[in-house]
Parts: structure tokens; C-alpha cells; sequence
């Protein structure tokens, strides 16, 4: 629970800082909003219409009399005419520098034909140095209807003197052209490693197609970014966050990320602030160095640990308890961070008792059943302690049986709904309607108990809240099919939404007390949008933008300045 400070802190405030005047118990504002819709998340006082900010902190809140008496010669007010305020939008799960990266690079989301793919891949080639790398890229086959994956033959004749390896769009398989299979000495005699399948023709040639375990093959040679060019990448993300009003990311970071994330700190140069999740299999080095889950300042801080317990729906590497409809040989694949044996649970374990928090991807239900196992096998060796704040990252398709688990052991689901209106379109062809009853089902965790924290995934989908609440809210395929929503049942209101991607996931980074709610003593992040949220009809939502992004008490972003 997160608490409700607004009758003591303008007093506290008040004590702190210098008096201005005798007939005023408070300092003036440095910044006032005005003439707002504001929703701010706080149970205790969910609406108001305006709020004042001193340095970086929420001090007040309430009706435009009561904030006016905040207003002083030096204070910025900024009229929000009638429109939606909210807490700014926290994004509980996204691959930041990647995102810049491909901000930049090959564009592949879009391309609706294998030979749109190609050409895009040949006309980018023509802009690179030789030797230079083409990634990224985030094609999505299933725009293509009833073609096979891309092969290397598709490409090889316009890349020649660069190697390429563009990935789907959710991550779990990607296509490497002759020259970057050549790299890395795959042929037809390389075998399948571990958790990965290299696709191969009739002939028994591989196709270029690396799915899972097997991309590292192509992808452990790709040459790191520097630092210099992570910067680059950070700061196209920024600028993209800005936009969408996104003010804490909570990252997949690498260590070069956590070093880059750094430097823009020092640099002051930071727009949003990050929790940052390095990888489980390297617990150790957190472990050892004494970090606890949380740790760091109120820009950057860190302690959570990505796992990875299988695959995707898309790439048919989720794990199923029953085999997938369209490809009955197989029910997927676990991640290799399960293999051997017992190993996800022996770091999962190490990692919990330093005081770090877990927060492992699993998709399919037999993915999800078995990290449950897992927590309750951790709570029964580690003993049991409040506030261990487990996730599971996507918890997208659940057994019937497993939401009361989730709840009972406060694992907090980290979920996207825009994979739903996504995924939608096609997830009952590949595992039928009786399973898609609890997939993404958002309403029914709710229900259940369970703490939602929404992300987006960017750049498996795009860094844009807005269109998430969409998604929760409609459930409308982005097919056009299903235009009241596809497993209606399970649509969340705008407030729940709202409630998921601002408290919900500041909940999930232990920083619930600092943000997620327009409550005095908090950060003052707020969005100002440029309409109605709640009063205009839900297909509308997805039309709404941001007008104001305010980080810190400041003004990060307006439509058309930078
Ligand atoms: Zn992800």
C-alpha cells in the first residue's frame, strides 16, 4: 500500500524551507498546474484540479483556489485547460538502448511483403562502411500470410559486404545473411545448440534462421556498441520516452547500459528515471557487492534480476503443458537458463537470499507453473520475508488453477497489453480458444489480487502508454476483428489501466512512497494530455498524445520543441 501524506507534508514543508511572509505558511511554488481534469491515483483523494510543485516534490494539491495561494512573482503556471493530468507514465519493462539503436537503423516492423524486407535491407547496406553490422530491423512474418521465414538467399545478393542479422520483432528468432553465418562457421554440419534450433532447408542447409539459444551463435560475434554510440542510442530513447510522456523506465540492462545510464547522470543529461534489471545469471556480482533490491538514488537504482524461463508465442518456443495447435510435434522450449536441470532454481535461490529481486520471463502456462514452483521453493528454503516483491515478466498465458497462486505469494505480474491486441489476431490458430480464456488476462489477475505493473516491451511494441491503456481498455485486435474486444471480459477500466503503468508499476520497483501517484511529498512527474481521457470513448485513446512530459518538477517535453 502505498500512503497517503497530503495532510501532513505541506505542514512538514512548510517547517523545511524559509517562510515567505507572515500571512503565507509556505514558500511560492516553483511551478503550478492549473484548470486540470487531474486523476491522480491517490485512493485517498482521487481528483482534484490542480497541484503545486517546489524543487522537485509534489507539495499540494487540490481546486485552483486552494493551489492559487501557492502562486508567486517567480512560479511557472501552466494552464492544463480542462485536459488529463496523471502521474507520469512508468514503464515496467523495455530494452532502452536497443530501442535508440533501432530508432536509427534498418526498418523491418512495417514491411507487409519478403520482398519489401529485402529491398529495405539492401537499400540500408548502401548507406554503411564495409563490414558494418545491419541488426535490429523487428520484422514480424505473420504480416506476410502463408510465406515461410526469411532465408539469407532473400538478401545475400544486396549484402555482400556487410553482415546481417535482423531480428523478429519479439526477439526470439532472427535471420542472418551467407556473410554473417560465414563469421561465425555455421554450416550444415553445425549442430543445434542447447534451447535453439537452426533452421534448415529439405536439403538439410541452414536457412539463416536462428531461433532461441541458437541467435547466439551469430550474435555472441556482433562486435559491442561503444559507449560513445550507446549515448547516442540512450538519447534517441530519451527523446522517444519524452513523447509518450514515459518519466521511469524500468530497463533490461546490460552492464554497458548501467555505465551509460551513469554518465548521463553526472552529465545532468537524464530525462526519465531507470531501474535498471541486469541479468540473473550474473546474480553473483550484485550478491557480492552488497546491493539489495532498490538500491540507488532517485534517478538511477538497481538490485532485479532478468531471468528467462522459455521462449515466445510467435516463435512457437513458449512452453505449453499441451502442444501447440498449428505444430502439434512440439508444446515449446525451455530457455536455457533452465537447463540443466535445477539451475534456474539454484541462482533464483542465491539471488534471493542477497535481498535481490527476481523478475524472470515466462510465457506459456507451463513456463508460468513452473516459476511459481520455483517461488514457493524459494519461500520454503529462504524462510519467509515481506516485500520480496517477485515478477513475472509477461505472465501471459496462465492455468486456470495458477492466479490464486500468483496472488497468495505476491508475485507481481508485469504484463503489456498491447501484446494483447497484438498477439490477438492470431494466438487462437496456434493454441486454441480454451487456453486463450486466461491469456493476458488482465481483468481476472485484478481479481484475483494479483498486482498488475504495465509495460511495453519497447521495442517488441511501441514505448507508448497511451496506447497501452488502449489495448487494456478495448481489446481490440490490431486487425480490426474483434472491435469489442477480443476476450471482452477481460477489459480494464481506464482508471485500472492508468492505476497499472503509474502506482502499478512503481509498486513493482519498490518506489511506490517516490511516485506513481499525484500525492504531496512525491516526485512531481506528471503528464498533461491533450484531451479528456476518461470522458472520451475508448477507440478514441489511441488518438490521444501528450502535451506536457515534467520530470523533476520540470518541463521535459511540449509537442514541437525539444
Ligand atoms: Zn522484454
Amino acid at each position: 500500500m502505498h500512503q497517503n501524506r497530503s495532510s501532513l507534508l505541506p505542514c512538514l514543508i512548510a517547517v523545511a524551507l524559509p517562510l515567505v511572509g507572515c500571512g503565507r505558511a509556505h514558500p511560492a511554488a516553483d511551478l503550478v498546474i492549473v484548470h486540470g481534469r487531474v486523476w491522480t491515483v491517490d485512493r485517498a483523494h482521487p481528483e482534484a484540479e490542480a497541484l503545486a510543485v517546489v524543487g522537485s516534490r509534489i507539495v499540494a494539491i487540490g481546486s485552483d483556489s486552494e493551489i492559487r495561494s501557492w502562486t508567486g512573482p517567480s512560479t511557472q503556471v501552466i494552464d492544463a485547460q480542462g485536459k488529463t493530468v496523471l502521474p507520469g507514465f512508468n514503464d515496467a519493462h523495455v530494452h532502452f538502448t536497443s530501442g535508440g539503436n533501432e530508432i536509427s537503423g534498418v526498418q523491418l516492423r512495417d514491411a507487409a511483403t519478403p520482398k519489401e524486407f529485402a529491398n529495405r535491407i539492401g537499400e540500408h547496406a548502401k548507406k554503411l562502411n564495409k563490414g558494418e553490422w545491419i541488426t535490429g530491423g523487428t520484422w514480424d512474418h505473420e504480416l506476410w500470410g502463408g510465406t515461410p521465414l526469411p532465408s539469407h538467399h532473400w538478401v545475400d545478393a544486396v549484402t555482400l559486404d556487410n553482415p546481417v542479422f535482423v531480428t523478429r520483432y519479439d526477439g526470439h528468432m532472427a535471420m542472418a545473411n551467407g556473410l554473417a553465418m560465414k563469421l561465425a562457421g555455421i554450416t550444415r554440419a553445425t549442430r543445434d545448440p542447447a534451447g535453439g534450433t537452426i533452421v534448415r532447408d529439405p536439403q538439410g542447409n541452414p536457412t539463416g534462421l536462428m531461433k532461441d539459444a541458437a541467435m547466439d551463435l551469430i550474435a555472441l560475434g556482433i562486435p559491442t556498441e561503444t559507449e560513445e554510440q550507446l549515448l547516442r542510442d540512450a538519447h534517441a530513447a530519451m527523446n522517444e520516452a519524452r513523447r509518450n510522456g514515459v518519466t521511469t523506465i524500468q530497463d533490461i540492462s546490460s552492464a554497458e547500459d548501467v555505465r551509460a545510464y551513469q554518465t548521463l547522470e553526472k552529465r545532468g543529461e537524464l530525462t526519465l528515471r531507470i531501474y535498471c534489471i541486469t541479468p540473473l545469471p550474473q546474480w553473483e556480482a550484485p550478491a557480492r557487492t552488497g546491493i539489495r533490491a532498490g538500491f540507488g538514488d532517485e534517478w538511477i537504482h538497481l538490485g532485479a534480476l532478468k531471468g528467462f524461463a522459455d521462449g515466445s508465442l510467435g516463435s512457437t518456443t513458449a512452453m505449453f503443458d499441451q502442444p501447440y495447435n498449428d505444430a502439434p510435434n512440439t508444446s515449446g522450449i525451455p530457455n536455457a537458463m533452465m537447463l540443466p536441470e535445477g539451475n534456474m532454481l539454484k541462482m533464483a535461490l542465491g539471488a534471493d537470499k542477497a535481498g535481490l529481486q527476481l523478475a524472470v520471463h515466462a510465457i506459456g502456462d507451463n513456463a508460468n507453473a513452473t516459476m511459481l514452483d520455483i517461488y514457493e521453493q524459494i519461500e520454503k528454503q529462504n524462510g519467509a520475508r515481506p516485500d520480496r516483491r517477485w515478477r513475472i515478466e509477461h505472465a501471459q498465458h496462465l492455468r486456470p488453477g495458477d492466479f490464486d497462486r500468483l496472488a497468495k505469494l505476491g508475485v507481481i505480474a508485469s504484463v503489456q497489453p498491447y501484446h494483447a491486441i497484438d498477439d490477438g489476431r492470431w494466438a487462437e490458430k496456434r493454441i486454441g480458444h480454451e487456453r486463450c480464456k486466461t491469456t493476458y488476462a488482465f481483468k481476472t489477475l485484478l481479481d484475483h489480487g494479483v498486482r498488475l505493473a504495465f509495460g511495453s516491451d519497447w521495442t517488441v511494441a511501441p514505448l507508448s502508454p497511451l496506447l497501452g491503456i488502449y489495448a487494456a481498455v478495448t481489446r481490440a485486435t490490431l486487425d480490426g476483428k474483434n472491435p469489442g474486444g477480443w476476450f471482452p471480459e477481460q477489459k480494464l477500466t481506464v482508471a485500472q489501466a492508468v492505476e497499472a503503468f503509474t502506482l502499478g508499476s512503481a509498486y513493482a520497483e519498490f518506489r511506490e512512497t517516490e511516485k506513481g501517484s499525484l500525492t504531496p511529498g512525491k516526485l512531481a512527474d506528471v503528464v498533461i494530455l491533450n484531451g479528456d481521457l476518461f470522458s472520451i470513448s475508448p477507440e478514441k485513446i489511441k488518438e490521444s498524445a501528450v502535451s506536457y512530459t515534467i520530470v523533476g518538477g520540470k518541463v521535459v517535453y511540449r509537442p514541437g520543441r525539444r
